[in-house]
């Protein structure tokens, strides 16, 4: 069953990010074709090729050419996860928009689900994962995340880590607004308000290949987040500035007391490298916490493009240079 897509009358749009996700193409184009038709809506899939070095751009194009209801779009080097998802938004036209992973752990029949949530009201449907089929080192770091986004964005949900969601064109039009060039989309999307709920769903394991995201991006990911949704952490160094100091303070008098009114001898030489210890790991760490502030005050000065659109493919190649 194929209809052409009118753009205009696009009820659904998918976006999916891709990176080196050949092996899973083929079954991901059945599973959501199957899950879209289901819903008996129009739709479009923009699939978004973020510089991948495999076949997954050729392959991509081939599925394009086969059904004119995919539209690949393809970035001129790898920008990432949260470029390529907000890159694609930027490019569909349905009335709802639902992002998935491309590497099959979203399990496109909860499509439907989504949509009922969208339809009884809600701005934004989520998923909260079942059953995690991730090994503890990307748990761990996922678990802390959440918890800070819940801190930094008010609104407290379950599971942010997970890339599958469903949101009103509204929202989509609030997400094109932000200008920022260090997004986690998912956080974004929760700041920028609405009314949201979590269904729960199913998570399946990583059938091919491994996660894009090392120990390091998680890291990357984590300062971004706590860095571009507040000043708490300015506002953290400080503190611990003063409790260190009084620390300190409250040491000198104890040393005092003992060697003055007990004649107990100290040795001076490690008391003062314990409290120097103590100081200069508060100053790298002021220092650090600065340097990232100061790290992104530098690129949103650069003003440097969020991702750079290489082609766009819809059957018939055009070429572009629409940049973000
Ligand atoms: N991805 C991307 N660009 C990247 C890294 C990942 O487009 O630089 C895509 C990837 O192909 C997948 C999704 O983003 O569709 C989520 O990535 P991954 O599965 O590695 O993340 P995890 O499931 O471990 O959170
Ligand atoms: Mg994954």
């Amino acid at each position: 069953m194929q209809a052409k897509t009118d753009a205009s009358q696009v009820y659904i749009s998918a976006v999916v990010p891709m990176f080196n996700e050949e092996e899973s193409l083929g079954q991901l184009y059945d599973e959501l074709t199957a899950a879209l038709d289901a819903t008996g809506r129009t739709y479009e899939v923009v699939l978004v090729d973020d510089g991948s070095s495999d076949r997954t751009a050729e392959l991509a194009q081939d599925l394009c050419d086969s059904d004119d209801r995919l539209m690949l779009v393809r970035l001129s080097r790898n920008f990432g996860h949260h470029p390529a998802s907000t890159c694609g938004m930027s490019h569909t036209s349905g009335d709802v928009v639902v992002l998935l992973d491309a590497d099959l752990q979203n399990d496109p029949v909860d499509i439907p689900r989504l949509l009922e949530k969208i339809e009884e009201g809600y701005d934004v449907a989520r998923c909260w994962r079942q059953g995690r089929k991730d090994p503890f080192w990307r748990t761990f770091p996922s678990k802390c995340v959440n918890w800070l986004t819940c801190k930094a964005t008010g609104v407290k949900l379950h599971d942010y880590g997970c890339s599958m969601l469903a949101m009103r064109r509204c929202v989509v039009n609030r997400m094109m607004r932000f200008t920022e060039r260090s997004r986690h989309v998912s956080g974004l999307i929760s700041w920028s308000g609405g009314k949201v709920c979590e269904i729960k769903v199913r998570h399946r394991e990583r059938k091919f290949g491994s996660s894009k995201y090392g120990i390091l991006s998680l890291i990357k990911l984590t300062i971004n987040l706590m860095t571009g949704f507040s000043t708490i952490p300015l506002q953290l160094v400080g503190l611990l500035g003063v409790a260190t100091s009084l620390l300190g303070f409250i040491g000198a008098i104890y040393l005092v007391i003992k060697r003055y009114v007990y004649g107990v001898d100290l040795d001076g030489v490690v008391v003062a490298i314990a409290i120097i210890f103590v100081f200069i790991g508060i100053n790298f760490l002021a220092l650090g916490v600065m340097g990232e502030y100061i790290g992104r005050i530098f690129s949103e000065v650069q003003a440097r493009p969020y991702y750079i659109v290489d082609t766009v493919y819809r059957k018939r190649s055009e070429k572009g240079d629409d940049e973000q």
